[in-house]
């Protein structure tokens, strides 16, 4: 393969962007000056240098401490459990959740062969475990999926005795939508709304 291809390629490979946009990307970099290919370089060798997942709720950071798990997050023992980092962000612009995250990095789903054991479950109940920062409530912001509906089952019998209270969004409003497609109106204002989960 030669480098043209590989270029588009790699672009291509990239979500959302098909062979079409790739092409015009690749284009677009041949005809910019040196300057910005070399910016792009230096940004990818950070990012691969910075860029590492949080040990504890597992969101993407770049500096030195998760800023969805300092004291002032933690503190109030609200803990939203969310598939993955881009319902993390979902939620995050709402502006209506001050609490900590835990993203699950998917949901389980028979069909697809994904369990319990291929997700961020057990770093969740270590979390509950320790007595260092008592969680209150855990609010499930799965979706409305079968695999959500499966995950929040699972969830709720393995963790009911560790956590005095569960809730979750408002059926009507997600039921049918990807939580990242959903506004941010729509989505505050489940947050703000959440279900109470009861035997
Ligand atoms: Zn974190």
């Amino acid at each position: 393969m030669n480098v043209l291809d590989e270029c588009i390629e790699m672009f291509a490979s990239l979500p959302g962007v098909g062979r079409k946009t790739a092409f015009r990307y690749v284009i677009h970099l041949l005809r910019s000056n040196q300057r910005e290919m070399l910016r792009l370089r230096e940004v990818i060798d950070k990012a691969l240098q910075e860029l590492r997942e949080c040990p504890v709720c597992h969101s993407i950071i770049g500096e030195k401490t998760c800023k969805y798990c300092c004291e002032e997050r933690i503190s109030g023992g609200v803990l939203c459990v969310v598939r993955d980092f881009r319902d993390l962000l979902a939620i995050e612009n709402t502006g209506k959740f001050k609490g900590s995250y835990h993203i699950l990095g998917g949901l389980i789903s028979p069909v697809e062969g994904i369990g319990p054991q291929h997700l961020n479950i057990q770093t969740l109940e270590n979390r509950l475990i320790s007595q260092a920062n008592p969680v209150k409530e855990i609010i499930f912001a799965l979706g409305a999926t079968r695999e959500a509906e499966t995950t929040q089952f699972y969830l709720f019998k393995r963790f009911r005795n560790l956590v005095p209270q569960f809730s979750t969004l408002p059926k009507g409003i997600t039921y049918g939508t990807e939580l990242e497609y959903t506004d941010d109106i729509t989505l505050g204002g489940a947050i703000e709304n959440r279900i109470p989960l009861v035997e």
